[in-house]
């Protein structure tokens, strides 16, 4: 998964077009900015397509309550009762606890819970205990919950050395012990299908019974979160009869034998039967998909996002498909470590219709699934581009004085302006299409080998071969890029990010954890030092430079730092393809967990005077059925009045089983 950058470097939309009169910009509270996203096309549809992603998007809202408890487990007793309040206080509504309180909930239902949705470090309420206590009523056990710093701090840890498993507040394990955990998937592997490993332990939690028995507690219509997923499951049912074809008709048949039975071979042949079902318009994610929430990595929080293909801009990544196999025979790796045929990189950019679960409101802007190595392996994958949305996002950061700021000099600036925006969709679809179809697995190292580094290591190989492959010749030979200088913007874009301002997200004196954050700054770090003294006239690749105070990322010889990226690309492979755990916590532990304190309270200061959101989330459309008398659909419209606190409020009242 790929998410935005939310320091958009870029000023004008250069390969997004604007439609007249579109509203991208919504409400804002604490670090968050609310976006809206156009989805333009759907009334061009057919009603069959129409109608299948109504019913879709039914589907995709009934998982919400799922996300909500899987990461934690006060969650959903939290909304409900915030919900209560928040409708029926009678008090001054704009007194000081009561907007305090307010924001509070905002950013709750954002996160899906009471921890950042990036950071995962839990909220400190504004609002006083006495307050809250006397309104409400809950309980001492919620109050501590809530205002006790020590209880449930973070969401995911990833601290070194420590429990990652109980100081974790995910509510994937259940009296276990991350030793126990390792123990018990440790022997479930070995004891399963080397060959075609199933996903072990994403569809489950954890669990240890009062005498001692560690067991999985599955998510099935029939067990934990049944309530949930068989509302998903009518709705994927009367979505069906509209599928585009017999393949997809399957597709959704193997979904919902899984979600019936929660077999994971099942899994595995939908993902297969769904990769394979290229043709279709209208296409959807729906399930345990993503385990960026456990802190080991297996456990997969439920998302969904139903799409339809944008054909004009596919063509593009088409075209880098088309020549996979020549990208991966000419990179930089070791032959040993390449793919014999890189097979089926289906690329496509697609329009988001509705974002659900763990892509709601804060969303990827691309998606490369499925997740297993073997299917992925044997059956390719597929990667999406969602232009909406980084449409949206480009819309939505025009002007906000970021490039100014942080840029180094004219040169640096005329550059990102012209080759910005278009250089950044290229560069998502290098990561997507080819970087992380690309490269391969010895015989029998295990694909969790790397552990807790997993995720920024693959992140990382995705993002290289993206960063050196844009500065190509084959770009401009493809038509790709305008011209041989393009790619400067991307590296100019890339490099400041990695170094200077993707850390505005991170609280002063906290280091870097989540694994594209990481990875950026493992990428940038490691090319600053290694780049000493190797541009073409001896000079450093790139330097930070201090002018006036602040300080500057200078890039000396891109074609240099194109050579460091390759060398780096080598090596992360080598990692992921031999399993070589200690090579990757060296890596990540050296460039890309610490961050500098001088350089981030300078960084933190000169963000804060722009006074920008630093992160962004989306208001979903709302879709209406039309009916006639005997309740079939007539046609289905899309609008995008809707609140954000409404549609919360409604997704709670109408999306959710006790
Ligand atoms: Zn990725």
């Amino acid at each position: 998964m790929l998410f935005s950058s939310v320091i958009a470097l870029v000023s004008c939309g250069g390969s997004v077009k604007q439609e007249e009169g579109f509203n991208y910009i919504d409400e804002r509270f604490a670090d968050i900015q609310m976006l809206r996203y156009n989805v333009e096309g759907f009334d061009e549809l057919s009603l069959q397509q129409k109608t299948f992603i109504y019913h879709l998007q039914e589907a995709a809202l009934w998982g919400r309550d799922i996300l909500f408890d899987q990461n934690g487990r006060y969650n959903l007793e939290l909304r409900r009762m915030m919900e209560k309040l928040y409708q029926e206080y009678q008090g001054d509504r704009e007194s000081t606890d009561f907007k305090a309180f307010e924001t509070y909930l905002k950013r709750l239902w954002f996160s899906s819970g009471m921890h950042h949705h990036y950071g995962s470090e839990k909220f400190v309420p504004e609002f006083s205990k006495e307050w809250f206590a006397a309104e409400t009523g809950c309980s001492e056990e919620i109050l501590n919950v809530l205002f006790n710093p020590e209880v449930m701090p973070k969401r995911v840890n990833q601290a070194q050395g420590e429990d990652l498993v109980l100081t974790s507040a995910s509510n994937y394990y259940q009296g276990v012990t991350q030793a126990e955990a390792e123990a018990y998937y440790a022997r479930v592997k070995a004891e399963g299908d080397q060959q075609h490993p199933v996903m072990h332990g994403m569809n489950s939690t954890l669990v240890k019974s009062a005498d001692g028995v560690i067991y999985e507690d599955r998510w099935t219509t029939n067990g934990k979160y049944g309530k949930s997923l068989t509302k998903v499951v009518e709705n994927l049912k009367l979505a069906r009869p509209f599928a585009e074809d017999a393949k997809q008709q399957e597709v959704i048949d193997l979904l919902v034998s899984y979600y019936e039975t929660g077999d994971l071979h099942t899994f595995d042949q939908y993902t297969i039967a769904w990769v394979e079902n290229t043709d279709p318009l209208v296409d959807f994610v729906n399930g345990f998909t993503e385990s960026y929430g456990d802190p080991l990595g297996m456990k997969a929080s439920w998302e969904s996002i139903v799409n339809f293909k944008d054909l004009a801009a596919t063509k593009r990544a088409e075209q880098l498909s088309a020549n996979a196999q020549w990208f991966e025979v000419n990179s930089p790796v070791a032959p040993e470590f390449k793919k014999e045929e890189v097979k089926g990189v289906s690329a496509k950019v697609i329009r988001a219709a509705i974002l659900g679960g763990d892509l709601y409101p804060s969303t990827a802007i691309g998606i490369n699934l499925p997740n297993s190595n073997w299917v992925r392996a044997e059956h390719g994958s597929k990667s999406v581009t969602i232009a909406n949305l980084t449409q949206a996002y480009a819309e939505s950061s025009k002007g906000n004085g970021m490039l100014k700021e942080f840029v180094y000099g004219a040169e640096e600036e005329e550059l990102v302006k012209q080759y910005g925006a278009f250089t950044d969709d290229l560069h998502t679809d290098l990561h997507e299409c080819l970087g992380h179809g690309s490269g391969k697995l010895l015989p029998g190292v295990d694909p969790e080998a790397l552990k807790a580094y997993g995720s920024t290591i693959e992140e990382a190989r995705a993002d290289l071969f993206a960063l050196y492959y844009i500065a190509d010749d084959k770009m401009v030979e493809l038509g790709l890029l305008p011209n041989a200088d393009a790619y400067k913007a991307c590296y100019i874009g890339q490099m400041q990010n990695g170094l200077l301002t993707q850390i505005v997200r991170i609280k002063l004196g906290d280091q870097i954890e989540e694994a594209h954050m990481r990875n950026r700054a493992l990428i940038a770090y490691w090319a600053l030092e290694n780049g000493k003294g190797r541009a073409a006239d001896g000079k450093d690749v790139m330097e930070m430079v201090n002018r006036d105070g602040k300080t500057y990322v200078r890039i000396n010889d891109y074609a240099a730092l194109r050579t460091l990226f390759g060398e780096l690309l080598a090596e992360i492979q080598r990692i992921k393809s031999t399993g070589d755990f200690e090579a990757a916590r060296d890596l990540v532990e050296t460039y890309a967990v610490k961050i500098d304190y001088d350089l981030h309270k300078e960084v933190l200061d000169r963000y804060a005077n722009l006074d920008i959101a630093p992160y962004k989330g989306f208001i979903n459309p709302v879709y209406t059925a039309h009916k006639d008398t005997d309740g079939n659909i007539t046609d289905v419209t899309v609008s995008y009045t809707e609140g954000y606190a409404e549609q919360m409020l409604r997704y709670s009242k109408d999306y959710s089983l006790e």
